[in-house]
């Protein structure tokens, strides 16, 4: 059986980034440039004023004053230069004129007439922003890879663009499969469950950027198992739950290879999840997960989640983690890594980590009450305040409210 490791790796090799499509700029928030942008022009394009004030050459103020004799607002410029003794009126972000190298703000002068004098000295150059201060011509601003905030949104608005190449979300089919599944919004009869995995499948593929595509739910029979599968193809990746282990009712392995698929891998060893097929099938990944929900989140976020964030072209695929002291003692008695759910705090700027309670993997409470998953060697017990690596799902208990 092979480790969680073994299995990521195995994975990613058969994951190669999408194609790139053409978006308008801020719809490319959270996605990745494939190609580098390079600064069309300076920012700022000329020197200009930091401050609305007075702007004059430094070198020929007498006694402190000087005689006031145009005004440059914001958008305009000017080409004749201003002469020695004189000041012209500036606003903010307007161009410096020729001959003047300083500003002096409003509130630093006094006004009289058409006179002003400074209430105190200033230096040569001040309150000048310089051109090319932020960005320089030909500089490489954004390079490739990288995965663009609001402030890269704004830059390459500032150099002039209104869309951008980046690499297009990754459409994953989902696929849920059991006789016993009802759609929500019925009430289960006896026998019967709700079919929650699609969702939260489909929530966290939107999570991760992706596009979500939902199969619906196949009955346990080889034909429309296969016939779903089929289906898939249309997307990039496709992802099923339930059926893949050695029940008589467990179709799905069968049906990869009735459809000439090709399955890497079906085992990995971990808990929750052990029952995991990995399968390429006419160049699409098909990621066959276990049924319990848990189990089939946690194997999403292992293995579907990193692959589906490579396929859009991230680099940085894996979730953090950190070192966290356990708030009780904690074993774990199997053979099998237990990615134990847990509950992630920072006390005394530390990290500390406690379980969710009955791990059962049925049990989507263990996830609900948690932010992340303790991960526990095989045969290992750990004592009350011994750091343990957790895997964070996320970092929402990072956040601070308004009281702190
Ligand atoms: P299976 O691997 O198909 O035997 O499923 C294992 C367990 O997961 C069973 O208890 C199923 O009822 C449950 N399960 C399977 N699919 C889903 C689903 N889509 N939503 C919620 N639970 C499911
Ligand atoms: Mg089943």
């Amino acid at each position: 059986m092979i480790s969680i490791n073994e299995a990521q790796q195995n994975i990613l090799v058969h994951v190669s980034p999408l194609e790139t499509e053409k978006v308008s700029v801020f719809q490319g928030l959270n996605r990745v440039t494939p190609e580098d942008h390079i600064a069309p022009w300076d920012i700022p394009t000329a020197d200009n004023s930091a401050m609305d004030g007075f702007a004059f050459s430094h070198a020929t103020i007498e006694d402190n004053r000087l005689k006031v004799t145009g005004f440059l607002p914001a958008g305009e410029s000017r080409t004749v230069p201003v002469p020695p003794g004189e000041a012209v009126r500036i606003m903010t972000g307007a161009p410096i004129p020729p001959s003047c190298d300083t500003v002096v703000p409003i509130e630093d002068v006094e006004e009289n007439g058409d006179w002003i004098r400074l209430k105190s000295g200033i230096k040569a150059g001040a309150h000048v922003r310089k051109r090319g201060e932020d960005i320089q011509l030909g500089n490489v601003i954004i390079p490739a890879g990288t995965v663009l905030r609001p402030q890269e949104i704004g830059m390459l608005s500032a150099m002039g663009t209104t869309a951008l190449s980046v690499y297009r979300r990754a459409r994953v089919a989902i696929l849920a499969t059991g006789d016993e599944l009802l759609e929500p919004g019925s009430t289960p009869a006896p026998g019967k469950i709700i079919n929650s995995n699609s969702y939260s499948i489909a929530a966290q593929v939107l999570d991760a950027g992706g596009d979500p595509v939902l199969l619906g739910i196949a009955a346990d029979t080889l034909d429309a198992t296969c016939e779903k599968i089929k289906a898939g193809l249309n997307a990039d990746m496709l992802v099923i739950t339930g059926g893949v282990s050695v029940g008589d009712r467990d179709f799905v392995k069968m049906a990869i290879e009735e459809l000439e698929g090709t399955i890497n891998f079906w085992k990995v060893n971990m808990k929750p999840g052990k029952p995991l097929a990995f399968a390429m099938l006419q160049g699409k990944p098909i990621f066959a997960l276990p049924g319990n929900p848990v189990a089939a989140m946690v194997s999403f976020e292992l293995f579907v989640r990193p692959s589906l964030l490579k396929a859009m072209g991230h680099r940085r695929i894996f979730r953090p983690t950190v070192r966290a002291a356990l708030q009780e003692s904690t074993a774990n008695k199997g053979k099998r890594p237990h990615l134990v759910r847990g509950l992630v705090s920072i006390q005394n700027d530390r990290y500390h980590a406690s379980t969710t309670g009955n791990q059962s993997s049925g049990r989507l409470s263990s996830l609900i009450q948690g932010n992340g998953l303790i991960q526990l060697a095989p045969e290992t017990s750990h004592s009350q305040g011994d750091e343990v690596e957790v895997l964070l799902l996320d970092r929402e208990f990072e956040m601070r409210t308004l009281a702190g």
